[in-house]
């Protein structure tokens, strides 16, 4: 991680820099920027050896002003109540930019899931979906996968629910596997969405995407998928990278051959194909079209910001670049496309799967994502009108021009209770 920024505080200014093209009262704005509500809880679990650990774990429920709290669960060692709520903050404004119906939220648990078992980790996941029961429901709050979390955590929560509520309500939970009550297209919804993203901001500033030479950080779910289809578009994906380092050659990667080396070697370094290999912030300076932050939040600060050579940012990560970052980065206009525009397919098809779930019905893989793809080019072209009529600075302000708007307007539509 380049930079230190708390998110909470990089939320917070986000929303203050959006707002002064708004006209909003400060006390409604006070609203906007603190959750509703943050469960801070300590889950205990018996280890293999019969021995009992500890784990800290948030959700935060940031804003149900337009529907249920939506939001991913992650497992990490760097999980901090702050970054917890500002990932609910940013998935309220990520939903109303997308426009589907929900506020949002988000949850965690500070742990290295590299050094626990399979069973530890069910027990762990089962003792959050336990503690978490009383808050989620499927028209409360619906959890979702997020960073090291995916279909089986998933599954083991939604077991969990029923059990305990003698029910059964796959909507409560998003992102299950196909089986039980999951959607086609979701695995790869957030990759998707970070292509058509990039393709349409493509488009928009006039530049062929056939001829782009791309670098993208970070190749789990979202950096591999992104890459994979911006390779299919005629890119030319000339570096990767995970936490063990960056990989390049000249002349681009075969995007599918670097995943399956890493899903036998654990990493992206040492594949066998790559000219060269280097640091993660040499892939975010490299003379390349675009970058795609697809790791964790603050991979890109201030400093950073000043060597970026590309001219345009797609961030398929949370929060990736720090506020400061963001100024430089507009002054030196490189065009950043927002985290809360291009990897809102994950949600987005979270909410496909939530309507199927409800229906009983389930869709084509084909229909998801030409439903997805209506959802992300409308919102685009609504952040981008917005981007002119209002003469924005970057479209990170319009982005949340567009949607503090729609949150301000669910809210005053319905008023204060009491
Ligand atoms: N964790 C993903 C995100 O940050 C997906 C959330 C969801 O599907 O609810 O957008």
């Amino acid at each position: 991680m380049a930079g230190n920024a708390n998110p909470f505080e990089s939320l917070q200014s986000q929303i203050d820099e959006a707002a002064t093209h708004l006209d909003i009262g400060d006390d409604v704005l006070e609203r906007l920027k603190y959750p509703e509500r943050v469960l801070e809880t300590n889950l205990s679990i018996e280890r293999d050896d019969g021995s009992l650990a500890r784990f800290k774990a948030f959700r935060s429920q940031f804003n149900g002003d337009r529907g249920p709290y939506k939001g991913g669960i992650r497992y990490h060692p760097s999980v901090t109540r702050d970054e917890v709520k500002a990932l609910s903050g940013w998935m309220v404004y990520k939903c109303a930019v997308v426009d589907i119906p929900y506020g949002g939220g988000k949850g965690g648990i500070v742990i290295d899931p590299a050094a626990y078992s399979d069973s530890e980790l069910e027990r762990v996941t089962r003792a959050f979906a336990a503690e978490l029961r009383p808050f989620i429901g499927e028209d409360r709050d619906i959890p979702a996968p997020d960073v090291n979390t995916g279909q089986r955590e998933m599954n083991w929560i939604k077991d969990t629910y029923e059990l305990l509520e003698n029910t059964t309500e796959p909507g409560v939970i998003t992102g299950k596997a196909l089986d039980s009550g999951g959607s086609e297209g979701r695995v790869e919804a957030t990759g998707r969405s970070t292509m058509l993203t990039a393709r349409e901001a493509f488009e928009y500033l006039g530049t062929d995407m056939e001829e782009a030479t791309v670098a993208v950080q970070g190749y789990g779910n979202a950096g591999w998928i992104a890459a994979n289809l911006l390779e299919d578009l005629g890119a030319s994906i000339v570096a990767v990278s995970d936490s063990s380092g960056a990989i390049y050659a000249a002349d681009g990667l075969d995007t599918r051959a670097v995943k399956d080396f890493k899903n036998e070697t654990g990493s992206v370094s040492g594949y066998v194909d790559a000219e060269e290999e280097f640091s993660n912030d040499d892939l975010l300076t490299l003379d390349v079209d675009l970058v795609v932050p697809a790791a964790l939040e603050n991979a890109i600060d201030e400093a950073l910001a000043r060597d970026v050579e590309a001219d345009v940012i797609v961030e398929a990560a949370n929060g990736p670049i720090t506020p400061k970052a963001d100024a430089v980065l507009t002054d030196r206009d490189v065009h950043v496309f927002p985290d809360i525009l291009a990897n809102a397919g994950g949600v987005t098809v979270s909410y496909f799967e939530w309507v199927q779930n409800r229906q009983r019905f389930y869709w084509s893989e084909e229909r998801v994502n030409d439903e997805l793809e209506t959802v992300i080019v409308d919102a685009f072209d609504a952040l981008t009108d917005t981007y002119e009529e209002h003469d924005l600075e970057n479209f990170r302000t319009a982005a949340y021009v567009v949607a503090i708007q729609r949150v301000v307007d669910a809210f005053e539509e319905s008023g204060t209770f009491p």
